[in-house]
């Protein structure tokens, strides 16, 4: 498990909170496919009554937000994104239906386990007709906790599941001794996507307090539970999950990789919340003896130890199995009434959705999710060769080019930081398209007569695949994303980019179109992941992976004077209801992306040198097209609901500031629109980083 990550677009939590506990790739969705050209420009996006000089993304993309409708079970639509993903889709469930049928293809490694869990998910009717039996069953030990080690036994073995209350654990890379992987343990437990939705009080977040304590009581009486002690339990659960959230950091502050690095042994554990009993959790986990730790928000630990005395072990109880329930609710593993309920909450006060998604749908994301890399190198396989490789590896040697150049020239750094910085740049590792060797899954048992039993069998699977790494040399090999995620990351401690097969493709990368076209959209995909070693978390790590500071104290100053300009911008912008932008939570992103596309029109200068002129595209010049194909890569229609939960949570600004945040930045796109000063996409200040 990774608890922070740097993808391109960050839908972990819209994805956790429809897939129980795992991290999916987010957009959702049928394939009522919008009128776009496969590759290049689509002059019918464009809403012409505007100027691009006043608001670049509504002239890029007014024109087809104006006429578009969502489909009731779509949240939101990405123009890009949310087309590859339905596409990808069916590839995945055309796999998944053959290995089903017990049509094995040669060529996979795992289709009868790819088939079994399918199957299993696919049968609605047997998950209804096994009613309540699997988690009576599942709930039967946390029911026998009669003490604090019992409990924390209990904790331990729904850690081991896959289920976290109370807090989160997983390995990760020791970034003060970036070859060795350690255990971490972070701050978690809540049901709500944010501490914050606790601890506000402004009426929108009374409402959804109020919206959340009666979606427990109701799913706790479809469980079995009579309604008076249904209520009773649900307010008792969320006093728990209420005070777990007041010792939580914010999600600015888990920005600060220095803050959140606690180095602790297990006697160190010990003493940050002596009353849970440690030794007996880590043996209960399946990992006994763990020596080496990091502990994210030791308050979080401390408060821990006082709950452990103050909360009656009834209110304990309920609260294990409300996460279990709530986990399997959201795999739909439960009759359809929990499905059901689950949706009308959540559409109600987060995704906005007016239906639910179809059941094959959900079913290819969880088999995904369970065995992620046998059906993406099925997927691979079929979809992304060797020569999709090569050509974009060509891509990315271009834009890490253009960066080396972009060090060279800025002015802001003394010698020694921008030698360090190209250090950096030059053992920067690219990961394209799939692994070069494939996780192995033969430990994993799927049954199929049970989408639960299987759902936590894969859980485990997965929980120990990542807790047998600790205390290890690390695996440098290893991938985050599956191939056919539509996303792509930067993984600072390992200083590496990494794009799957899923987001190399068309209308992201098209050998059909224009180059203009590609750069400005997988082109700057690609200098946004590079930009991120580069960006107020990244730059904390060297060419090692080690955070280390080798920043001298005046590049440094000059470093965060630029970043408090691209803080404040984006602190300025609003979205619909006139919830603010965080600049501080987006920073990164909005780092990432000034600089990608930036570099991506660097490398498309480059790449053209010495030839002539691209042609134009759809009537714009090659400069024109290549902002135009930036900015319709994330032409997006979103819900209201989504937009307010994703402004709350969400380190990457809404789509439309992505593009006129970083354009108003930029000289060479006032140039090419001819932008007068004091147009609103030219700022009277410029922030510029890379
Ligand atoms: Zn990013």
């Amino acid at each position: 498990m990774r608890i922070t990550s740097w993808t391109l677009t960050a839908t972990a939590v819209l994805a956790a909170l429809s897939a129980g506990c795992r991290t999916a790739p987010v957009a959702a969705g049928p394939a009522a496919s919008p009128t776009s050209e496969p590759a290049g420009i689509d002059p019918s996006l464009l809403d012409r009554s505007v100027s691009p000089c006043d608001d670049f993304y509504q002239f890029a993309c007014g024109g087809w937000l104006a006429r578009y409708t969502l489909p009731p079970d779509k949240s939101a639509y990405a123009l890009s994104f949310t087309q590859i993903d339905d596409r990808n889709l069916e590839v995945l469930r055309a796999i998944a239906e053959q290995d089903a049928a017990g049509h094995l293809d040669p060529r996979d490694r795992y289709p009868q386990k790819v088939g079994d869990f399918w199957a299993a998910c696919m049968d609605e009717q047997g998950v209804e007709e096994r009613g309540l039996e699997d988690l009576h069953q599942a709930w039967a030990p946390i029911d026998a906790v009669a003490d604090a080690d019992a409990l924390g036994e209990e904790i331990g073995a729904l850690h081991r599941q896959g289920v976290y209350p109370a807090f989160r654990v997983g390995s990760e890379q020791d970034a003060r001794n970036a070859t060795q992987v350690i255990g971490e343990i972070a701050q978690g437990g809540l049901s709500l996507p944010d501490r914050d939705y606790y601890l506000k009080d402004d009426p929108a977040s009374v409402a959804i307090q109020q919206a959340y304590r009666a979606y427990l009581e109701k799913m706790l009486q479809l469980a079995g539970e009579p309604a008076a002690q249904a209520g009773a339990e649900a307010e008792a659960i969320y006093g728990l999950e209420h005070t777990l959230a007041e010792a939580q950091w914010s999600r600015v502050e888990l920005r600060d990789p220095q803050r959140t690095y606690n180095r602790v042994d297990l006697a160190g554990l010990v003493r940050l919340a002596p009353r849970f009993p440690w030794r007996r959790y880590l043996r209960s986990l399946g990992h006994p003896g763990l020596e080496a730790w990091t502990v994210t928000t030791p308050k979080a630990l401390e408060q821990l130890d006082g709950l452990i005395a103050s909360v009656p072990l009834e209110t304990w109880r309920a609260y294990l199995r409300w996460r279990l329930l709530s986990g399997m609710a959201g795999e739909r593993a439960l009759p359809r009434a929990f499905t059901e309920a689950r949706f009308a909450f959540l559409s109600k006060t987060f995704t906005g959705a007016k239906e639910l998604e179809p059941r094959w749908k959900h079913c290819v994301r969880t088999t995904e999710g369970a065995l992620g890399e046998a059906l993406g190198q099925a997927f691979a396989v079929r979809s992304f060769g060797e020569e999709g490789k090569e050509r974009s590896r060509a891509l990315v040697a271009g834009i890490e080019a253009a960066m080396a150049r972009d060090l060279d020239a800025v002015s802001w750094m003394d010698a020694g930081t921008r030698r360090a910085a190209r250090q950096k740049l030059s053992r920067v590792v690219n990961k394209i398209g799939y692994p070069d060797r494939w996780r192995d899954y033969d430990a994993l048992r799927v049954d199929r007569s049970s989408l639960f039993q299987s759902t936590l069998a894969a859980e485990a699977f997965e929980v120990n695949r990542d807790l047998d790494k600790i205390g290890k040399p690390l695996d440098r090999s290893e991938w985050l994303l599956a191939p056919p995620a539509v996303n792509a990351y930067y993984d600072p401690p390992l200083n590496e980019i990494v794009f799957p097969a899923g987001i190399l493709q068309p209308p992201f990368f098209s050998v059909a179109a224009p180059d203009a076209v590609n750069f400005g959209a997988i082109g700057m995909v690609m200098g946004h992941e590079l930009t991120h070693g580069f960006d107020d978390q990244g730059r904390q790590y060297d060419a090692d992976g080690n955070l280390r500071d080798w920043w001298s104290p005046s590049s440094e100053q000059e470093f965060k004077r630029r970043a408090a300009c691209v803080v404040d911008q984006f602190d300025g912008y609003t979205i619909a209801g006139g919830t603010k932008l965080n600049g501080k939570l987006t920073l990164g992103e909005n780092i990432a992306d000034l600089g990608g596309v930036k570099l991506a029109l660097a490398a498309y200068r480059a790449a053209g040198r010495g030839k002539p002129p691209g042609p134009e595209v759809a009537g714009f010049t090659p400069d024109q097209a290549f902002f135009l194909g930036f900015a319709q890569a994330w032409c997006t229609a979103s819900r209201p609901e989504r937009e307010r939960l994703l402004a709350s949570v969400d380190p990457h600004s809404p789509p439309r500031f992505r593009v006129d945040g970083p354009l108003s930045n930029l000289p060479a796109f006032q140039e090419a629109f001819s932008c007068p000063a004091g147009s609103k996409m030219v700022r009277a200040e410029r922030c510029e980083l890379w």
